[in-house]
C-alpha cells in the first residue's frame, strides 16, 4: 500500500561531475518495481540534475525553502521557485537545519505550510539527540515535532506529508539506529497520525535516516513501519546509493 522511497540527501556537497556519474548509472540501472528515488543536491546542481536525470527514474528535490512566496529575503529561495524547476519534494525540520540555523518548531511548520502551497511534498525530518534518549524521552521528543507539525494541518495536507525519522545521533556519524529502534518509533508516530485519521495514517510514508548504507539498508527497510530511508553520506557514493534503492523492493 505504501510504495518505497529513497531520498539522497547530499547536503553541502556534490559537483556537476556527480550529477551525471548518478544520471549515468541510474539511465541504466534496474530499480524494483513501484520504488522511488528521489536526490536532493544543493540549489546550483538543480539545473544540471534535471538535465543529467531526464532519462532516468530519479527526482528531484530541494533541502530546504524560505518560509516567503518572494520577497526581500537575500540568499533564499521559495517554494513557488522550486515548483517552477520542477521540484517534487523538499526537506523540513532536518536536524542540521533546526541546530546550525537555529529553527524552531514554528519555523519547520512555516516551512511545512509553504511547501504543501507550493503543491511541493514535504519530507518532515524529526529526530531526538543522544541526551534525549539516554533521559528515556525519546517518543515525547519526536511526537512533539510531529505533533506540532501536524496540529493544524488539513487531512488533505497530512495526506502529502513524508515523515523521516532521523536519530539526530546517528546522523553522519557511522551509528546507526538498531532496526527495532528505528521500528518502535516509527510505530509510535504511525500511531500518533492514526489519532487523526487511520487511513491516513496507514498510508503515511515514514522513512529512516542516520547512517543508513549499503550494508544495513536491507534490514532496516524491511521493519514493518519503515517505508524507505533518507540517506546523506551514502547517497554520495552511487555503487553505494544503488544498492541501498535495490534494496527497497
Ligand atoms: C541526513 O543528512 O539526513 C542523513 C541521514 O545523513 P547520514 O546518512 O550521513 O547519516
Amino acid at each position: 500500500m505504501r510504495a518505497p522511497l529513497i531520498a539522497g540527501n547530499w547536503k553541502m556537497n556534490g559537483s556537476t561531475e556527480l550529477v551525471e556519474a548518478f544520471g549515468r548509472a541510474f539511465s541504466e540501472a534496474r530499480l524494483p518495481s513501484g520504488v522511488e528515488v528521489v536526490i536532493h543536491p544543493p540549489f546550483p546542481y538543480l539545473e544540471a540534475a534535471r538535465r543529467a536525470f531526464a532519462a532516468t527514474p530519479l527526482g528531484l528535490g530541494a533541502q530546504t525553502l524560505n518560509p516567503l512566496h518572494s520577497g526581500a529575503r537575500t540568499g533564499e529561495v521559495s517554494g513557488a521557485m522550486l515548483k517552477e524547476f520542477g521540484v517534487g519534494y523538499v526537506l523540513v525540520g532536518h536536524s542540521e537545519r533546526r541546530q546550525l540555523y537555529r529553527e524552531s518548531d514554528d519555523d519547520v511548520y512555516d516551512r511545512l505550510i509553504a511547501a504543501l502551497s507550493a503543491d511541493i511534498r514535504p519530507i518532515l525530518c524529526v529526530g531526538e539527540t543522544l541526551e534525549e534518549r539516554d533521559a528515556g524521552r525519546t517518543e515525547e521528543v519526536v511526537l512533539r515535532q510531529v505533533g506540532h507539525a501536524m496540529a493544524r494541518l488539513e487531512p488533505a495536507q497530512r495526506a502529502r506529508l513524508v515523515i523521516a525519522y532521523e536519530p539526530v545521533w546517528a546522523i553522519g556519524t557511522g551509528r546507526t539506529a538498531t532496526p527495532q529502534q528505528a521500528q518502535d518509533v516509527m510505530a509510535a508516530i504511525r500511531a500518533y497520525q492514526a489519532g487523526y485519521d487511520r487511513d491516513l495514517a496507514a498510508r503515511l510514508p515514514l522513512l529512516y535516516g542516520g547512517s543508513m548504507n549499503a550494508s544495513n539498508a536491507a534490514e532496516l527497510l524491511a521493519q514493518p513501519d519503515i517505508d524507505g530511508g533518507l540517506v546523506g553520506g551514502a547517497s554520495l557514493k552511487v555503487d553505494d546509493f544503488l544498492a541501498i534503492c535495490q534494496s527497497a523492493g
